[in-house]
């Protein structure tokens, strides 16, 4: 019997731009280097926070009320686990033997009962524009494929999902004639339309590589390999 495998839409992200890296993750508990997102980070903190407030009371937070979402924060015993990174919303499959699990940002919940799942980022840029940026970017087109995981999660979890996702966005204004130690954002709400019907085979796939003996190449525009090969070119120490 195969041993419990766990994932995350990371891993899965990963299979999807570079399966070695993949591999190379899972298997050999090597990481590309990355850079921690306290920026980010704080300010989920502080936005959840705020949700937490219009939670409690049942009450639209005034952002849905100026982007006519009809819905409220979702009241569930479960909220915060599923907001753990350290746990998350999980499901195991008995038949494939994987344990799958991802930390949401937040999850309101329309008058139809579906739930919408909500992701905040915070970034700082002079022009924001989310449409260019999603066809410009791979990291945008990876942040919807998030959203789309998570709610594959939660239907697996046996809620009705909606369609569309959210992602919460914060703009840093940096051109503020005083600082005043207060940086502050324009917010967007960015609705995505979603679908779910890629996911179970993805996951499927990263499942069948890691049972596997295969040892995939490398991507051929990856800037870490590359950076890598040429420094070993140059010099072996
Ligand atoms: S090509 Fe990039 S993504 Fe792939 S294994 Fe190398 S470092 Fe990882």
């Amino acid at each position: 019997m195969d041993t419990v495998i766990k994932l995350s839409r990371s891993t899965v992200e990963k299979y999807l731009n570079c399966p070695r890296c993949c591999v190379l993750d899972k298997k050999h508990k090597i990481k590309p280097p990355s850079l921690p997102f306290t920026l980010n980070i704080a300010v989920d903190n502080l936005v959840k926070n705020e949700f937490d407030y219009y939670r409690a009371i049942q009450e639209p937070h005034p952002l849905f009320i100026e982007n006519n979402i009809d819905a409220v924060p979702f009241q569930h015993k479960d909220i915060d686990i599923w907001r753990s990174n350290f746990k998350g919303i999980r499901y195991k499959s008995v038949e494939h033997n994987y344990d799958f699990g991802g930390a949401v940002d937040d999850v309101w919940q329309k008058q139809n009962g579906e739930l919408i799942v909500v992701d905040v980022k915070a970034t700082s840029r002079n022009n924001f524009d989310w449409f260019e940026t999603f066809n410009k970017y791979d990291y945008a087109k990876a942040y919807k494929r998030q959203l789309e995981m998570y709610q594959w999660l939660f239907r697996k979890n046996g809620f009705k999902v909606a369609n569309e996702a959210y992602l919460l966005y914060f703009n840093g204004k940096k051109n503020e004639k005083f600082f005043n130690n207060q940086l502050t954002f324009d917010v967007h709400i960015i609705k995505l339309d979603c679908s779910t019907s890629w996911v179970e085979e993805k996951v499927l796939q990263v499942l069948n590589l890691l049972r596997s003996d295969e040892f995939p190449p490398p991507s051929i525009n990856c800037e870490y390999c590359n950076y890598l090969k040429k420094r070993w070119q140059l010099s072996k120490v």
